[in-house]
């Protein structure tokens, strides 16, 4: 486990304004709990109510359009998110790659843009169930996180976070074993290094996401270089994802 770890919340498509009453809650008991960096991704219609209420939890967008500005009716860009209050961006999300066909350049060129506009990048990779069954899914997921990133990040250990979600786990109940997340977690951070040097790739944080939950937080957080945890499902009311946050917090506390 990273020395603090970080469990952000993916809200998707989900939360108006009455959502906020969970913000305020997990944002007061964050307060409590320093030893673990927490943040929210709502979506695009929240990020600055919820910005507004934080003390101390940090607000973050769940994509972000590649260009600042122009003729792009409906989107939105890495400049706009950041001045609503964002301080972070999930690019390369699955929904994102399947739903709207997002390539790996064109997830490259968000990264560029989003750090261009001073937002630190969750890049999320993961295979299918499919690919795994193959035994390609180490495979695949390096090469997408060769092909997602723009090769002159700096500072990468704090522009950037990766966050591994293997598809047939997202919203499904179902996990890989503490094992296989070890295995892969242990490839993308060789992979990391071999990019950003030793130094910097080993210390970009890994998150896994998953059907992670109060239940099994603290299992599947336990896996060998796990930073932390990307949650969607069970970061929609404040009780569940406290669960995770405190999981989190209790695992950091046991000696290494
Ligand atoms: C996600 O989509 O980022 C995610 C991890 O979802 P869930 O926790 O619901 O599986």
């Amino acid at each position: 486990m990273a020395e603090r770890p970080y469990i952000v919340g993916n809200w998707k498509m989900n939360g108006t304004r009455a959502m906020l009453s969970q913000a305020r809650s997990i944002d007061r008991a964050a307060q409590n709990l320093m030893k673990v960096e927490v943040a929210i991704a709502p979506p695009y219609t929240l990020i600055h109510p919820v910005h507004r209420e934080a003390g101390q939890i940090a607000v973050g967008a769940q994509d972000c359009h590649p260009g600042a500005e122009g003729p792009h009716t409906g989107d939105i860009s890495a400049v706009m998110v950041a001045d609503a209050g964002a301080k972070f961006v999930i690019l390369g999300h699955s929904e994102r790659r399947q739903d709207h066909g997002e390539t790996n350049a064109l997830v490259r060129e968000k990264c560029s843009s989003a750090i261009e506009a001073g937002l630190r990048i969750i890049l999320c990779v993961g295979e299918s169930e499919e690919t795994r069954d193959a035994g390609k899914a180490e495979n695949h997921v390096t090469r997408q996180l060769k092909a997602s990133l723009p090769e002159n990040l700096d500072n990468a250990q704090e522009s950037l976070t990766v966050a591994y979600e293997p598809i047939w786990a997202i919203g499904t109940g179902r996990t890989p074993t503490v094992e296989d997340i070890g295995a892969m977690h242990r490839a993308i951070r060789a992979t990391l290094s071999d990019m950003f040097g030793e130094e910097q790739g080993a210390a970009v944080r890994i998150l896994y996401g998953g059907s992670v939950n109060p239940d099994n937080a603290f299992e599947l957080l336990s896996a060998d270089e796990v930073g932390g945890a990307l949650v969607g499902g069970a970061s929609l009311t404040a009780e569940s994802f406290l669960g995770i946050v405190i999981a989190a917090a209790e695992l950091n506390d046991q000696p290494a």
